[in-house]
C-alpha cells in the first residue's frame, strides 16, 4: 500500500480523499495555487505544496508542477479527483514515466473514451447500445444534412472533444441545421481547440441515467447500480438520486451487467461511469467518464462503499473487496449541488464566507471545502458543496433533503440552496417524474 498519496485537485473533492487517506493510513499531500493558500484542502492535509499561480492553466493544470510537487514531497502516488487533470491521458503517460502511480485508469483506456466517437465505437463494438447517429465525425453541412434526413429531425451537434455540456447545439429541422452546424463547429473549436462534431438523434424526454462501474485492472470489474441525474441547468447536473425513481431491479441487473461486462473486457481499472439516455425503456450510450463522478457519494449510501478507498486499493495492486454478489442496493440517497452563484440568472458570486454552518443528523452528508472567514476565490468552479441525505426509502430521503436544507447556513455570499426548497414543493420532483428537460421549463416559467 501506498504511505503517501498527493492529491491534484482542491475544494470538496480534495478533502473527500484527504479523508479516505487518513483513514487507510496513508500521509495526504495537498497542491493548492498562491489564491488557495488558506483553502481547507491545506489545512486538513498532512502536507502542502504551492504549484502556482492562481489560473488553473498555471497550477492545478500544469503537469509538470504537479509533478514537482511529488518529487518534492516524496508521494508515491497521485488521486486526481474530478475535472483537472482526472481525464488527461499525457498526465498519466508523464507520472508514468516518473514512476509514480496514477490513482485511476490507463492512459490507453483515459484515450479510448476521451474523443466521444471512438469511446461510442468502442461501447458499440462491447455490445452497450447507442443513440442513432452518425457514423464518426460529420465534415461538412452537406454531411450533416444527409445524416439528419438518415436519423430523422430534431438532431443534437456535438462536439467530438466536448465536455461539460458545452458545444452542442439542436437542430430542429434541415432549415435550422446550417446555422446549428456551423455554431456547434466552432463553440467546439474555441472551447477544445477541436472543431470536429457528429451528430446523434435528439431524444425529447430522455432521463440522465449512469452506471457506475468498477474494475480491478485484471478482468475483474462489478456495477454499483445507478444515478438519475437528469435534473440539469445547461446540460450540468444539479440534482442527483440512487436509485433511479424509474429504474426497475431487472433493468439494473440487466444494463448493470452489460456495462460491468464490457469494462471487465478491457480489463479496465478503477472507478468509471457509464453515461446514458433512457426513453422509453431503451437505454442510449452517450459517453463514459473515466474518473470519480461528482456526484458518486450516492452511490456510496446505498451501497455503503467507499469508492475512494476503492480506488486506491486497486490501484496499490490490491483486489476489489467485494464481489458482485456481495453489493446490495439500500435505501435511496439524494445529492444536491450547492454552488456559489446568485439566483435566477445562476451568476457566480465568489466572495467572503462570514458564517457557515453544514447540516448533520442521521443519514445527512455534506461534502464541503467551506468554512467561516473563508473568502472563496473567483477563479475555480462555483460549486462550494453537495449536500447528500439517505432514507431508507425515497419519501424519507426526501424529507430529509427538506430538513437538512433548514439547517444549512451560508452567510456572505448568494447560494444555489434555495432552489432546491422550491423544487422539493414541486410534485413533479416529489413524484420523481422528472427527465432532462425539466428543469429548465420549470426555471423558465419561475422565473420569466
Ligand atoms: P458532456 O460530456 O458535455 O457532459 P454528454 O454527452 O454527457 O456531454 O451530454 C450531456 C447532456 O446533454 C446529457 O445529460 C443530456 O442532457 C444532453 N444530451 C446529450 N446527448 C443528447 C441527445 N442525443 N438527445 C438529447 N439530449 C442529449
Amino acid at each position: 500500500m501506498f504511505e503517501k498519496i498527493l492529491i491534484a485537485n482542491r475544494g470538496e473533492i480534495a478533502l473527500r480523499v484527504i479523508r479516505a487517506c487518513r483513514e487507510m493510513g496513508i500521509k495526504s499531500v495537498a497542491v493548492h495555487s498562491t489564491a488557495d493558500a488558506d483553502a481547507m484542502h491545506v489545512r486538513l492535509a498532512d502536507e502542502s505544496v504551492c504549484i502556482g499561480p492562481a489560473p488553473s492553466s498555471e497550477s492545478y493544470l500544469k503537469i509538470s508542477a504537479v509533478i514537482s510537487a511529488c518529487e518534492i514531497s516524496g508521494a508515491q502516488a497521485v488521486h486526481p479527483g474530478y475535472g483537472f487533470l482526472s481525464e488527461n491521458a499525457g498526465f498519466v503517460q508523464a507520472l508514468e514515466d516518473h514512476g509514480i502511480t496514477f490513482i485511476g485508469p490507463s492512459a490507453e483506456h483515459i484515450r479510448l473514451m476521451g474523443d466521444k466517437i471512438t469511446a461510442k465505437e468502442t461501447a458499440r463494438a462491447l455490445g452497450i447500445p447507442c443513440v442513432p447517429g452518425s457514423d464518426g465525425g460529420v465534415p461538412d453541412l452537406e454531411t450533416a444534412l444527409e445524416v439528419g434526413a438518415e436519423i430523422g429531425y430534431p438532431v443534437i451537434i456535438k462536439a467530438t472533444a466536448g465536455g461539460g455540456g458545452r458545444g452542442m447545439k439542436v437542430a430542429v429541422d434541415a432549415d435550422a441545421m446550417e446555422i446549428a452546424f456551423r455554431t456547434a463547429r466552432a463553440e467546439a473549436k474555441a472551447a477544445f481547440g477541436n472543431d470536429e462534431v457528429y451528430i446523434e438523434k435528439y431524444l425529447q424526454k430522455p432521463r440522465h441515467i449512469e452506471i457506475q462501474v468498477f474494475g480491478d485492472g485484471k478482468g475483474r470489474a462489478v456495477h454499483l447500480g445507478e444515478r438519475d441525474c437528469s435534473l440539469q441547468r445547461r446540460h450540468q447536473k444539479v440534482f442527483e438520486e440512487a436509485p433511479g425513481p424509474v429504474i426497475t431491479p431487472k433493468m439494473r441487473a440487466e444494463i448493470g451487467k452489460t456495462c460491468a461486462d464490457a469494462v471487465a473486457k478491457i480489463n479496465y481499472i478503477g472507478a468509471g461511469t457509464v453515461e446514458f439516455l433512457y426513453e422509453d425503456g431503451q437505454f442510449y450510450f452517450i459517453e463514459m467518464n473515466t474518473r470519480l463522478q461528482v456526484e458518486h457519494p450516492v452511490t456510496e449510501f446505498v451501497y455503503g462503499i467507499d469508492l475512494v478507498r476503492e480506488q486506491i486499493r486497486v490501484a496499490s495492486g490490491l483486489p476489489m473487496s467485494f464481489r458482485q454478489e456481495e453489493l446490495e442496493l439500500n435505501g435511496h440517497a439524494i445529492e444536491v449541488r450547492i454552488n456559489a452563484e446568485k439566483l435566477p440568472n445562476f451568476t457566480p458570486c465568489p466572495g467572503r464566507v462570514k458564517t457557515f454552518h453544514a447540516p448533520g443528523g442521521l443519514g445527512v452528508r455534506m461534502d464541503s471545502a467551506l468554512y467561516g472567514g473563508y473568502s472563496i476565490p473567483p477563479y475555480y468552479d462555483s460549486l462550494i458543496g453537495k449536500l447528500v441525505v439517505y432514507g431508507r426509502d425515497r419519501p424519507e430521503a426526501l424529507a430529509r433533503l427538506n430538513r437538512a436544507l433548514s439547517e444549512l447556513v451560508v452567510d456572505g455570499i448568494e447560494t444555489t440552496a434555495p432552489l432546491f426548497d422550491a423544487l422539493l414543493n414541486e410534485p413533479d420532483i416529489q413524484h420523481g417524474e422528472y427527465n432532462i428537460h425539466w428543469l429548465e421549463k420549470w426555471l423558465a416559467r419561475q422565473f420569466s
